[in-house]
């Protein structure tokens, strides 16, 4: 019986993954290997916290392929040269993998069909990580979605795809030599002291039971407000294919029936974020310079400022304002941030900062366990007005009024912001009387907002009048 090779990247389950079980059904005689990344620029794209819970992953991984008769191979460096290497020892007739959504991946892609195709070896490559992939949602003339809500129309008429079954026995003839699981190490990173969530599919699949279970049809009234347990929690879980996309949906469709009005309505919106993801997939699919370039030309060259004092400030979360401050901090100590707080400081960053988004988007990628190219790049030209629908640019957000709103209580702030506990929750929401501060070891807000807030309305106002950008 033939050998193909499973070539694991951002999907790290034996459950419902589509290139896995199609491999399987073509040949029952699978070497499972994941290649280690050793790329030069890792430092600036990830981070200890997201290299961790990588480890972690692959640790579990590697203990289910057990169970189920196998182990996970690892080799390290370049895939192309490191999956040739592995199909000439192994005599492997076919390398099976999952695309994968970024441009960076699908130019290995592209690299490894062709050194393949030289070695007589047949190499399938399936969609798995989105519902519906960057050619399968255009418009009535065949081009691309430029804006969200006529993609998102179009995205929920589609019928969904249904999740395949569980692996679980896997065998291969031959057994090649194996790297140890990789460590931080592998990458040069020191440990940091980061509260990761558990990894491996099991614990992704308790936290999906226990949204869909309790949280779910409620998420309209919650997923706003971040000091409540009110979204699902499973970024970091699509981010390193922990679930399939077509599990969370289906199990999601199930926790809808019988859904009362109000409940239909959550998982409407539930539904939305899940297309969010997919139209941020396909605008980085067909405008891959948007990693360099503002999504829309007129915004191109803007006058941004580059202050790392200031910029450093806003990474520890010292900027004085107590909702950005809280966010930043969360980000650091956990390697997660809530949406609506992602939202504040990516505005406060570009708006009352003045700094160039890829700043922070940069820091994103560092700092987030689900740090993903294409919903952080999305998420920050969305901030920063420059991108697919983007808010406008002359929508900027209040830092005060949206923690008055979305934070009343300062339960939220106080959780982060320890000096500011003993504070009465009415403090919280306004700039402190002049020079007074509202605790002794945390600092006055670095900018007033409402001058910042004219400067940044000039700024764009008079880059737009002054006349076409070059693409
Ligand atoms: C500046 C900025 C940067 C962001 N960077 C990332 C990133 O690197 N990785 C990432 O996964 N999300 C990013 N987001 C989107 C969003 O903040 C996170 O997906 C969400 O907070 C994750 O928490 P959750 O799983 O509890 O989300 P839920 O509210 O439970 O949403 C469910 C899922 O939908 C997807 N989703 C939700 N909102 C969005 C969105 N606006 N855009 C794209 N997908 C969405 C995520 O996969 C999420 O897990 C960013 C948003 C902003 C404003």
């Amino acid at each position: 019986m033939s050998l193909a090779i499973h070539w694991f990247r951002r999907d790290l389950r034996l459950t419902d993954n589509s290139a896995l079980n199609a491999a399987i059904a073509a040949s029952a005689n699978v070497i499972p290997v994941y290649v280690t990344s050793l790329w030069k620029s890792v430092h600036q794209w990830t981070g200890a916290a997201r290299q961790q819970f990588l480890v972690e992953c692959l640790s579990s991984l590697h203990e289910s392929l057990l169970k189920a008769g196998s182990r996970l191979i690892i080799r390290e460096g370049d895939a192309v040269s490191a999956l040739a290497k592995l199909v000439q020892e192994t005599g492997a007739k076919a390398v099976y993998t999952n695309r994968d959504p970024d441009p960076f991946g699908q130019a290995i892609e592209a690299q490894l069909k062709v050194a393949l195709e030289h070695l007589g070896v047949a190499f399938f490559c399936f969609k798995d990580h989105a519902l519906h992939e960057r050619d399968e949602v255009l418009t009535c003339s065949g081009s691309a979605f430029r804006v969200f809500t006529p993609y998102s129309k179009a995205w929920a008429k589609l019928p969904k795809p249904q999740p395949g079954p569980k692996v679980t026995h896997l065998k291969a003839t031959v057994q090649p030599e194996s790297l140890p699981l990789p460590t931080l190490a592998t990458w040069n990173l020191q440990a940091e002291d980061v509260q990761l969530p558990e990894a491996g599919e099991a614990a992704a699949q308790k936290r999906l039971s226990r949204f869909v279970e309790n949280g779910f049809l409620k998420y309209a009234q919650t997923r706003d407000f971040p000091a409540e347990d009110g979204t699902s929690r499973i970024s970091q879980d699509l981010r390193f294919g922990l679930l399939s996309i077509r599990k969370v949906f289906a199990a999601l469709e199930v926790g809808a029936r019988g859904a009362k009005v109000d409940q239909a309505r959550s998982a409407q919106i539930y539904n939305n974020e899940l297309c969010w993801r997919e139209f941020y997939f396909q605008v980085l699919w067909n405008k891959p310079e948007v990693l360099d370039l503002e999504y829309s030309p007129a915004y191109r060259k803007m006058p941004w400022s580059y202050d790392t004092a200031a910029f450093e400030r806003w990474c520890v979360g010292q900027t004085g304002f107590p909702i950005v401050d809280a966010g930043m901090r969360q980000l650091f100590q956990t390697g997660f941030m809530h949406n609506r707080v992602r939202m504040i400081v990516a505005m406060f960053l570009t708006k009352d900062l003045h700094l160039d988004w890829r700043m922070g988007e940069r820091w994103f990628m560092k700092r987030l366990l689900d740090g993903e190219i294409a919903s952080n790049n999305g998420g920050w030209q969305w901030s920063a007005g420059t991108g697919t629908d983007a808010a406008p640019y002359f929508r900027i957000q209040n830092p005060w009024s949206q923690s008055l709103r979305f934070d009343a209580a300062g339960t939220y702030i106080k959780q982060w912001i320890p000096e500011l506990a003993h504070l009465p929750s009415a403090l919280l929401h306004k700039p402190p009387p002049p020079g007074l501060r509202l605790a002794d070891n945390y600092p006055l807000p670095m900018v007033d907002h409402a001058r910042e807030r004219d400067i940044a309305l000039f700024t764009y106002k008079r880059h737009l009048s002054s006349g076409p950008r070059p693409e």
